[in-house]
């Protein structure tokens, strides 16, 4: 499941996943080191995904997809997989910090890159201004 981030406090990881993707081609890393995708990313892919229609970058086979998890109090410590628009909403509800953390997985290679962060919820993060 995608989740659409509120429009400020979006962390984008694009330069870190060039790094890899880069090292990767040049042969400075394998896939075996970087296709890694645990049983756990992998058990959430297979049941709450969302298709990007981009092809993955490592095996330049299947096409990547994105699942999110929730990490904030009262969440399991390993975060909650957001798997359906009722999850969506008992997120948005929430009125404690809750950061997400938006992963791209091929379920080809298993591949998996963190592409993005961003509070959400009702409440959001103090920003210092
Ligand atoms: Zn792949």
């Amino acid at each position: 499941m995608a989740v659409a981030p509120s429009p400020t406090g979006v962390v984008s990881y694009r330069l870190a996943r060039e790094r890899v993707v880069d090292d990767v081609r040049a042969g400075r890393r394998t896939r075996l080191d970087v296709c890694d995708a645990s049983a756990e990313l992998r058990r959430v892919v297979e049941h709450g995904a969302a298709p990007t229609g981009d092809t993955c970058p490592i095996c330049e086979d299947a096409s990547l997809v994105l699942v999110t998890f929730a990490f904030g109090p009262g969440l399991p410590s390993s975060g909650r997989a957001v798997m359906d628009t009722a999850d969506v909403t008992r997120l948005r509800q929430r009125q404690r910090t809750t950061i997400c953390y938006v992963v791209e997985v091929c379920p080809g290679c298993w591949w998996n890159h963190l592409r993005e962060s961003f509070p959400f919820g009702r409440r959001r993060l103090a920003t210092g201004s």
